[in-house]
This record gives C-alpha cells, structure tokens and sequence, in this order.
C-alpha cells in the first residue's frame, strides 16, 4: 500500500472496488471516520459507569443485570436497576424504576428540562414510550438489544413525528462492559439450569 510520508497514513484505499482518497482513520476516510464517531464527555463516562454499578448490583440478586441512572445538572436524581422478580412487577424495568425513583424524590410527576437518562442496555417499547411522557431530553445507552430494542434496533420510537416529544439518543457508550456482563449473566443461569435437569 502507497504510505504518503506527510501523514504516515495510507493516502489512498480500495473500498467498493473503488479507489477513496485518504487520509484513513479506523478504515474509513477521515471525514467519515468523524461523522460516524460519538465523542462522550468525562462525566458521560462517570455516569454510565454508575449505570453498570446497579447492573451489577441486579445480577447479584439474580435480576437481568441492567442498569440506570437519571441525571440532572450532573446530579443524580433518580437510577434503578432491572427488578421485576424482586419487586413482583412486570413493568420494573431499569428505566422505569429510575424514573419512579426520580419522581418520587422530587414529589411530582414532571421531571425538570434537561434531564439525561443513562441506561445499559437499549430500551424496550414500554420504556421508551415511559420516557417520552416523561420528557426525558437525552437518553444514552451502551449495548443495543438487537431482538427487541426499540430506539435502533427493530424500530426508532425516539424520533417519531406523531409524538410531540423527540429525544435526543446517543448510543454505544461502554457497550463491551455491558455485553459482556449480560453474557456472563445468561452464560451462568444456563449453566445452573443444566446442572438442575
Ligand atoms: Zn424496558
């Protein structure tokens, strides 16, 4: 491959039987390496890593371990992990359990402007649609849920004219952390379930 010896990178790289003009970063021209690239602040980084916290706390008491955490002005208002054994609730969802939280804290159902959930997995229909009532401004999850995740994977409900509330999604945060500890997760309960039979 030509080196162009300014830059060090590949100037030019065959892709769809075409030749593209580089510079390359991750395999794709530069300003497509950018625009398909998230960048995440300090503290989105924190707050996920919290997320992941209660996703393990979950597991611990054999939940499907995910996590979340509503945050506002970087402050913690509500979180929650996924509990519905525990709390005999179908609808005790990571989100949604975060959300209660928050409005319970805050003794009203209206959540302030600006608020950010984060979430380790992708939600599902019932949990996007709780968030958009909410008015949740950004939601940012790790791992998508490609059987049933509802903001990328089957469908997106976040961004959808009929609804007169949009949110802001960023995906993919820590989504290895996350993925790897739902794999753990099943990865063990089918080796109980064998040892069971
Ligand atoms: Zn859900």
């Amino acid at each position: 491959m030509l080196i162009n010896p300014m830059t060090n990178l590949p100037p030019y790289q065959f892709m769809n039987g075409q030749l593209i003009k580089g510079p390359f970063m991750n395999g794709l021209p530069i300003s497509e390496a950018f625009a398909t690239c998230t960048f995440w602040s300090v503290q989105d980084v924190k707050w996920m890593q919290k997320a992941l916290q209660l996703a393990k706390q979950g597991a611990k008491a054999g939940e499907v371990p995910v996590g979340a955490v509503l945050v506002h002005h970087q402050q913690i208002i509500g979180q929650g992990f996924n509990e519905p054994i525990g709390r005999h609730d179908a609808t005790a969802h990571a989100e949604i359990v975060a959300l209660r939280d928050a409005c319970a804290r805050l003794k009203n159902y209206r959540l302030p402007l600006q608020t950010t959930l984060y979430v380790t997995l992708e939600p599902c229909t019932m949990c996007i649609g709780a968030l958009i009532h909410a008015r949740v401004d950004r939601l940012i999850y790790a791992a998508s849920e490609p059987r049933a995740g509802m903001v990328g994977s089957q469908m997106n409900l976040s961004v959808q004219p009929f609804y007169n509330h949009n949110i802001h999604v960023h995906r993919g945060l820590c989504s290895d952390h996350s993925s790897q500890m739902l794999k753990a997760f099943f990865r063990e309960r089918r080796k109980a379930a064998k040892n069971i039979t």
